[in-house]
């Protein structure tokens, strides 16, 4: 009887404990189950459906030269799971645990009717695996770190399975171009397309051509004008590569780049530790005094919608925000330095509720990922459960000298690509700003000020 490996964020041969068991066990049949209606606001969003044709697209042509393919259904995951398998006689399905709160859900209610193995293999540890003295789940970064640094090195990674054998006969499958995933009118990917390699090789190439750097890491990530950072978040969320993977490749370069990006990692694991434990986590603040903050609403109120538009767009008057949501727009992904600078204009500047943003980003990003996005905007926002406080505000100028914007700011910002160091950060108050780039849509102090009012009053 064939074994069916329903695919999610996982798209690899190697390293996929589902691939790995269930291929020990009969034939295998892969299946991709696109399933909008259960993410409902959280379904993939434009930049990440691009990703997922193309990393369907390479991991069927991987399967196709192992003589295997990938079903692909579109509807209720657990009622096309349901079908395929009363269709094909299925014996189990194997899949890779993931902590959405709607695949939590899924997961149960096809256990309940189906024989459902699922096994770990999308972080460090499961989520869960280390707990506080009292037992329970850790809810602030810093200890949480230490203690999963204490079961490091991860378990070991799985080849890739030998042979995967085939059911007489394969079920009905879409193709990939029913599902319409890719941009048409307007075609906004051209950028994307040329700042990205996807899928499984893609991700180990990316992973070999960055190694040499991670000793550079821990002063080379905050430096937007540098290549600094691995820029595997993509790979990582579609799981077309393991964390265990990247740590074992990376472990041997010891020293402090690779102690910044061991917990870079832990990050990662550290965002579904939290939305495990809240699963509104991206779209309710943890703080819910903050619901009572006066937020500007775009929705009702002009000047803000227009304020939000502008960031959008990369059209606020401050080059470094605007280069990054810029940088966003075009390739798909922010560096992360720039994410924080970009986040904390529109809450604090602009006044504009954390969610606005984290909806912008779910759009936007290649990397867009529930947990990491929720979590991080929520850090930024100080709304959280372990968080940078609200009354912390980024000064985006003075960031963007610190950490030594300008060549960043003249790639994404062509208006300012003339100008040099010191003007090309405040081109406004330098007074050269080119009549092309707009003025600054709120003065620092002016938007400093509104925020810490607005806080001061929600605090009574
Ligand atoms: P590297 O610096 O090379 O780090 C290696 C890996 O560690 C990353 O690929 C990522 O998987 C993980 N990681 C690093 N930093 C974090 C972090 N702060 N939180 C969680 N995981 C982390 N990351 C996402 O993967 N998806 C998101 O939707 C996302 N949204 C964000 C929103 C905001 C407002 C901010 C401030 C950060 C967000 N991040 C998100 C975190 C971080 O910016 C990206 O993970 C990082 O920029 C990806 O680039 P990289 O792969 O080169 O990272």
């Amino acid at each position: 009887k064939p074994h069916i490996v329903w695919l999610r964020r996982d798209l690899r041969l190697a390293d996929q404990p589902a691939f790995h068991a269930a291929a020990q066990l009969g034939p295998v049949i892969p299946v991709y189950v696109l399933d909008d209606g259960a993410a409902g606001h959280h379904a993939y969003g434009g930049a990440s459906r691009w990703w997922l044709h193309h990393s369907l697209a390479d991991l069927s042509k991987a399967l196709g030269s192992r003589h295997s393919r990938i079903i692909l259904r579109r509807g209720d995951a657990v009622e096309e799971l349901t079908k395929l398998a009363e269709e094909t006689g299925a014996e189990a399905i194997h899949a890779i645990r993931h902590y959405e709160p709607w695949w939590r859900k899924a997961q149960g209610k096809l256990a309940e009717v189906l024989d459902l193995q699922l096994y770990d293999g999308n972080f460090l540890l499961p989520a869960g695996a280390v707990k506080t003295g009292s037992g329970t789940p850790y809810k602030i970064y810093t200890p949480f770190s230490k203690a999963t640094l204490e079961h490091m090195p991860p378990r070991d990674t799985l080849p890739e399975p030998e042979t995967l054998s085939h059911p007489d006969s394969w079920p009905h499958s879409d193709t990939l171009d029913d599902w319409d995933l890719l941009p048409t009118k307007p075609d906004w990917s051209g950028g994307i397309a040329e700042f990205w390699k996807v899928g499984e090789a893609a991700a180990h190439d990316r992973l070999t051509e960055w190694e040499g750097d991670v000793g550079d890491y821990d002063e080379g990530r905050n430096l937007p004008s540098q290549d600094g950072s691995s820029r595997l978040s993509p790979h990582l969320h579609f799981g077309e590569i393991s964390p265990a993977q990247i740590w074992h490749a990376l472990k041997h370069r010891e020293g402090q780049g690779w102690n910044t990006y061991a917990k870079e990692l832990i990050w990662r694991d550290y965002a579904q530790n939290v939305i495990c434990q809240f699963p509104a986590y991206p779209v309710q603040s943890y703080r819910e005094d903050f619901d009572r903050l006066e937020w500007r609403d775009p929705e009702t109120d002009e000047k803000a919608a227009d304020d939000l538009k502008a960031w959008q767009r990369g059209k606020t008057g401050y080059p470094i925000v605007d280069a990054g949501m810029r940088q966003l727009y075009q390739t798909g992904w922010m560096h992360n330095r720039v994410r924080m600078i970009a986040a904390s204009f529109l809450i604090k500047h602009l006044l504009i509720d954390w969610r606005h943003g984290e909806k912008w980003f779910w759009d936007t990003l290649v990397d867009a990922d529930y947990a990491a996005n929720g979590t991080n905007w929520q850090w930024v926002a100080g709304t959280g459960v372990d968080s940078n406080m609200f009354v912390r505000i980024m000064a985006p100028l003075s960031q963007s000298e610190k950490f030594d914007a300008a060549a960043y700011i003249r790639e994404y910002v062509p208006e300012l690509s003339d100008l040099s160091v010191p003007y090309i950060h405040d081109p406004e108050e330098h007074g050269c700003r080119p009549r092309s780039y707009p003025r600054k849509i709120i003065a620092h102090k002016a938007g400093r000020e509104r925020a810490l009012a607005a806080y001061k009053h929600m605090k009574g």
